[in-house]
Order: C-alpha cells, then sequence, then structure tokens
C-alpha cells in the first residue's frame, strides 16, 4: 500500500502496511476490451425485464438477507437444492469469505499462478500462506501430478477454470483428483465457464465430493458486472459457513430482482455466448497473423498474447486509439503478455488495426 500516511502506517495492523491493493487498471476509452465483460450487451427482452422489475422494488425493506429467491432459481438450473447456494456481491466478496472462512494463520493455499491476482490479495488480508505451483511457461497447464502431491498438505485449493488470465480449461476428472488429495476444501473457479461449452463444469463432482466448492458470476456471459452478482455451489455445511461470515444483506434488492429477471430468461443469452466463441477463434487468428505476436488458445472470453514492448503497446493503444487491454507484462511468468476481452467485431477489428499499425511503426 505505497500511499498510506506515516500516520495510518503507524496504526494498521502490521502484516497488511505492504498490501498491493487490486488495480484493476482503468481508464475510460472508447473501445474497453479490459475486464472481461460482456461487450454484446443485454438481449433487449431481458433489458427490459430487468428494468421492469427494477421499477417496482421496494427500498424501503431490507433484501431478503439469504437470498431465497435468486438462489432457489440458481439451484434449479443446476439441479440442486437452496441449501448448495450461497450468493454474493460479486464473485469476488465470496472468495474473500472463502478466504475468511477457510484461511487464516496456520492454513496454506495451494495456487497454480499466473492466476487470479485478487486470490493472493485475500491470502495476505486473511493471513494465509501461500504455497505455489507455478504453469508450465509454454503451456500454461498446471502440474496436476505436483498439484495432487502438495493438495495433501493445503488447506485451500483454487483451480481457475478456465484460467484468468491463460485461458486453459481443466479437465473435471483433475479437479475430482484434487478433491480426493486434499484434507481442506477444493475451489474450481469458474467465473467464465460459460464459453468453454457444455460439460466443462466441475459441477457433477459435487454429488461426490462434499470438500469442493463452485463459484460462479453473473459478470461475464450474463452481462452483470455492474450489478454484482456471484454464487457458489457447494455442500450444505460448507455454504453455512459461508453464510456465517458473510455481511448481512450484501447483496442489495436492486441486484436480487435484476438477477432473478436475468435467471428467468437465461437463455436467451446463449446466441451472445456463441458469438463470443465464434469471435473468440477470428481473434485470436488476426492476432497470431500480427508479426511478432504469440498467442494462447482460450477457454474462456479473453485471449492471451505476447507482443514484444507490451507495455508500451498496451499504452499506445489507450493514449493514440483509445482501446483499453489488460497488461500482465509485470507477472511473473507473463513477461511481454497482454490480455485482450474478445469484443463485437467491430470493437475487435479496431483493435487489430490499431496493433498493425503500432506494430509496423515499433519495428
Ligand atoms: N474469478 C475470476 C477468475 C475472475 O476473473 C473474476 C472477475 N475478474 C472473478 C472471479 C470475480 O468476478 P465478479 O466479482 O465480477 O463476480
Amino acid at each position: 500500500m505505497a500511499q498510506l500516511s506515516d500516520r495510518v502506517r503507524g496504526i494498521v495492523r502490521a502484516d497488511l502496511r505492504d498490501l498491493e491493493p487490486y488495480d484493476p487498471s482503468f481508464t475510460p476509452c472508447e473501445v474497453n476490451l479490459s475486464a472481461n465483460e460482456n461487450t454484446y450487451g443485454m438481449p433487449e427482452a431481458v433489458r427490459a425485464a430487468v428494468n421492469e422489475a427494477l421499477c417496482t422494488v421496494p427500498t424501503n425493506r431490507y433484501p431478503d438477507p439469504m437470498s431465497g429467491g435468486l438462489r432457489d432459481r440458481l439451484a434449479a438450473r443446476a439441479g440442486l437444492a437452496r441449501e448448495n447456494v450461497c450468493v454474493g456481491n460479486g464473485g469476488d466478496e465470496l472468495l474473500f469469505n472463502f478466504f475468511l472462512a477457510f484461511g487464516g494463520e496456520g492454513h496454506v493455499l495451494l495456487d497454480c499462478p499466473p492466476s487470479f491476482g485478487v486470490y493472493r490479495i485475500y491470502s495476505q488480508m486473511v493471513g494465509t500462506e501461500v504455497l505455489d505451483v507455478p504453469r508450465d511457461p509454454e503451456t500454461f497447464e498446471p502440474d496436476y501430478d505436483e498439484l495432487a502431491e502438495k493438495a495433501a498438505d493445503a488447506s485451500m485449493v483454487i483451480v481457475t477454470t478456465p484460467n484468468n488470465p491463460t485461458g486453459n480449461l481443466a479437465p473435471r476428472e483433475q479437479v475430482a483428483r484434487l478433491c480426493s488429495a486434499c484434507p481442506g476444501i477444493v475451489m474450481a473457479d469458474e467465473a467464465y465457464i460459460e464459453f468453454a461449452g457444455p460439460g466443462a463444469s466441475a459441477e457433477p463432482l459435487l454429488a461426490e465430493y462434499d470438500n469442493l466448492v463452485v463459484l460462479h458470476t453473473l459478470s461475464k456471459a450474463f452481462c452483470m458486472a455492474g450489478a454484482r452478482l456471484g454464487y457458489v455451489f457447494a455442500a450444505p455445511d460448507v455454504v453455512d459457513v459461508l453464510g456465517a461470515v458473510r455481511q448481512p444483506y450484501s447483496v442489495n434488492v436492486f441486484s436480487q430482482v435484476a438477477a432473478e429477471a436475468v435467471l428467468d430468461a437465461a437463455d436467451a443469452f446463449q446466441p451472445t455466448i456463441d458469438a463470443i466463441v465464434t469471435e473468440r477463434a477470428r481473434l485470436t487468428g488476426m492476432l497470431s497473423a500480427l508479426p511478432g505476436v504469440r498467442t494462447w488458445s482460450s477457454a474462456a472470453n479473453f485471449v492471451l498474447l505476447r507482443v514484444p514492448g507490451a507495455r508500451r503497446v498496451r499504452e499506445r493503444l489507450r493514449d493514440e486509439f483509445s482501446i483499453l487491454v489488460r497488461d500482465f507484462s509485470a507477472t511473473p511468468g507473463l513477461a511481454d503478455c497482454l490480455r485482450i476481452t474478445v469484443g463485437t467485431m467491430q470493437e475487435d477489428d479496431r483493435v487489430i488495426d490499431a496493433l498493425a499499425a503500432i506494430l509496423e511503426e515499433e519495428s
């Protein structure tokens, strides 16, 4: 926390003095492909249903504290019961609650970096030791043998599938292997699973493993990043503890009714999800064809690429072309890497034209 005043530095919890807050590196730009949102927008009919629900929701009463109606809808879609579902103010809140409940002093998180940076921040916030099993530097595939071995000594394991920012999908049998090996709790972070095709989720393992937590969000495929709505599926006693550490009323009435309307029309999002998957292949192909650019295949709604001088390329995209992408070049293992969210065809054409112009000038 570089910006702490001396006064606060003197009174803040000692182990938080050097905490680096999560920085989404946001700058307003005409084309924002930096945060893996769904840039296609909500189908019109769904948006109308959301608007109607928002207009009539009473605000003088607190929200349903455990979001019963929402949990029922989520459970029904997955063939589970309300007791298997906990909702949160974005997946981020549920991740924090996961660390609060299962991390802390004496607890060890097994992580396979490069992965979602928030895990490390939350580990530090609650004083959890992190054991890293880095991904293969070429393919970014985890070393599942080593992970399974180390999982035996871990309190928590997180497998991000598809992984952010590399896009790798974890096979279900490997998630199962980790659930068997870990005496603690295993999370499959499936924030992007809708883009990975049918059958990709670890959810069916919930019937077999009571130490599995599957994290989802409505932020990506379902166009609800602004409403902040995440959910987990897990065994009822795991949901109970996540509920116990949760802030009261963390999901506000607007988000609850909007999410219910979205879930009632969830199938209407499939054409957009399919379009993003098709566009991902087109974007990856166009990026790979640029001189000096390497890409990795992705099961999510973003593409990781390596490009010479990535940091400068990202700055030029932002400052000269008003296009925002995410720079990972300072992350260990991701030298010269950028991550680009799959946008609409127009947005992606714009980023490709800009990159082509920059790369030609820089060569
Ligand atoms: N997990 C992963 C891997 C993510 O990339 C994100 C969003 N960046 C989240 C969880 C949390 O998403 P949200 O808080 O928007 O639900």
